[in-house]
């Protein structure tokens, strides 16, 4: 069964949807780095799930999240 995931690149940040197990190539700078837990957010076998949850991450809506520009 194909899992869908959020996950975010160690590197630049870049916040993504991949469906790969074990390696994934980062759309925001191009690295490839391997998936580990820490780095998976989220994760469904339901695309628009994972779709959504990406969208509300993008948004700054969820928690976790530094919201630096919008105290001031
Ligand atoms: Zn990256």
């Amino acid at each position: 069964m194909r899992v869908y995931k959020v996950v975010r690149c160690p590197k630049c940040g870049f916040l993504q949807l991949t469906a790969a197990s074990r390696s994934v190539r980062c759309f925001g700078c191009g690295v490839s780095w391997a998936l580990e837990p820490d780095s998976i957010l989220f994760s469904s076998a339901d695309l628009e799930k994972a779709r959504e949850f990406l969208l509300r991450l993008k948004r700054g809506g969820s928690m976790g999240f530094k919201r630096a520009s919008e105290a001031d």
